[in-house]
This record gives C-alpha cells, sequence and structure tokens, in this order.
C-alpha cells in the first residue's frame, strides 16, 4: 500500500443520497492518488459507493464483518458478503464495538482471519481507554491487544493496524505528538516479534484527527497513515487530510 494512508470511517452516517453526495465529492477532488485512499461506509451503502468510486484508486471497505462466513446469525454480515459487495477491506476491533458491544480480543482475531479468509484487507484497530491512559498502562494494553487478536501467520500485506485511544476518539483530543511516536515504536516493536514481515505492517493513527493537525501527526517518525472519523463525512476535509500527507 502507498503511503500515507488515508482512511475514512463513516461509522452510523450515511443514508443513500448523502453517502452519494460524499463519495461523488471525495472522486471529484482527489483525482488520482498517490497516496492510498479509502472509505468505510455504512454496509447499507457500500456496493453503490463501491460502483461509485470504482476506477478512482480510492477503496471501499466494511466496518466490521462477522467471524463466520455464513451462518443463522441475525442482522450480522460476513465478510465474504462485504467482498460481494465491493469492498477490499474491513475494519475490525473499532473501539466501539470492543467496548460499545463487548467484543473481545479473541473474537476481533477471529474476525481478522474472517477478514482474511474472504480475502479482505483487515483493519485491526487497538487503543487504550481513559482509565488505562491515566494509570501509565497504554503500552501494556497495546501488546496485550496485539498478542491477542493478531492471528498467527498474518502478514504486512493483509493487515493494517489503527492505533485509537479510546479517549481520542470524537473529543477533540489527543495524545501529545510524543506520545504517539511511542506507542507506535512499542506496536511496531510487537509486530515484529509477532509476524515475520512485522517491520512492514502499516501503522495508523486515529482519534480526532483534522485538517489542522494531520499533517503534524503523519509526520511523527513511526506513523504510516491515518484513520479518521469525524472528518472524514466532508469531502473538503478529507481531502485537506489526504493533502497533508
Ligand atoms: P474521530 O476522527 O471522529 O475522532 O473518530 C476516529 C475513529 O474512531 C476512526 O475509526
Amino acid at each position: 500500500l502507498a503511503r500515507p494512508i488515508v482512511f475514512g470511517n463513516w461509522k452510523m452516517h450515511g443514508l443513500r443520497a448523502e453517502a452519494k453526495a460524499l463519495a461523488g465529492g471525495l472522486a471529484e477532488r482527489v483525482g488520482r492518488p498517490s497516496a492510498t485512499l479509502g472509505v468505510f461506509p455504512p454496509a447499507t451503502v457500500l456496493a453503490e459507493v463501491a460502483a461509485q468510486l470504482a476506477g478512482t484508486g480510492i477503496l471501499v471497505g466494511g466496518q466490521d464483518c462477522h467471524d463466520k462466513p455464513k451462518g443463522a446469525f441475525t442482522g450480522s454480515i460476513s465478510a465474504p458478503m462485504l467482498k460481494d459487495a465491493g469492498a477490499v477491506a474491513v475494519i475490525v476491533g473499532h473501539s466501539e464495538r470492543r467496548h460499545g458491544l463487548g467484543e473481545t480480543d479473541a473474537l476481533v482475531r477471529a474476525k481478522v482471519q474472517a477478514a482474511l479468509e474472504a480475502g479482505l484487507l483487515a483493519i485491526l484497530c487497538i487503543g487504550e481507554t481513559e482509565a488505562e491512559w491515566l494509570e501509565g498502562r497504554t503500552l501494556e494494553v497495546l501488546e496485550r491487544q496485539l498478542d491477542q487478536s493478531w492471528p498467527q501467520g498474518a502478514s504486512a500485506a493483509r493487515v493494517v493496524v489503527a492505533y485509537e485511544p479510546v479517549w481520542a476518539i470524537g473529543t477533540g483530543r489527543t495524545p501529545t505528538l510524543d506520545d504517539i511516536g511511542r506507542s507506535h515504536a512499542a506496536i511496531r516493536a510487537r509486530l515484529e516479534r509477532l509476524a515475520s514481515d512485522g517491520d512492514k505492517v502499516a501503522i495508523l493513527y486515529g482519534g480526532s484527527v483534522k485538517a489542522d493537525n494531520a499533517g503534524a501527526i503523519m509526520a511523527v517518525a513511526g506513523v504510516d497513515g491515518v484513520l479518521v472519523g469525524g472528518a472524514s463525512l466532508d469531502p473538503d476535509g478529507f481531502f485537506a487530510i489526504y493533502r497533508a500527507g
């Protein structure tokens, strides 16, 4: 993947008309991106957004998947279904699912595996809570989450790690650039133990990334790109973040 990597997680935003306008606005501004750009729309609009962005170089992914390819799981969406709808990637282990919906490291690992089996790029999210941060346990939490959610045999070509401190998501607060660098270095060191090509795994930062801090964050050593929530919902804002990289 060309770096920087700039991904937009739309979360639960985007009725069909809104999604169409947002995807259209991005395609128009971005041209042929030299970086890796991607959007993660809600599943209901995934196929339409994928069709709309086909040929632009902007990749499209899902926001979560079930750990099984099919079955009696009412309301769930599998990795092969996302792929069938036009996705090439999927976010797994987002804190809004870990903490909002009780997903464990073991389940997240099964989901990464499901994504890989379906041929999707997995965006594996990890990050400490505010309490863990205040207790100085950030690095220990990141290492535990990686140890328990990185599948054996996974490689840099198929998995991207996103470091998203829970307390920085949607709050307007971010760690200092030094702290981001320290966390990314610890993640890198752990990945080098977990994967034979751990030195090549892309590591993104996410949490209150905006046009005015994206350049500085992406310039931190060890930061390969960003995963953007709120600021990805406006084509100009997302484009400005892409240009800052
Ligand atoms: P915000 O950019 O809105 O803080 O969200 C970050 C995020 O959770 C991306 O996955």
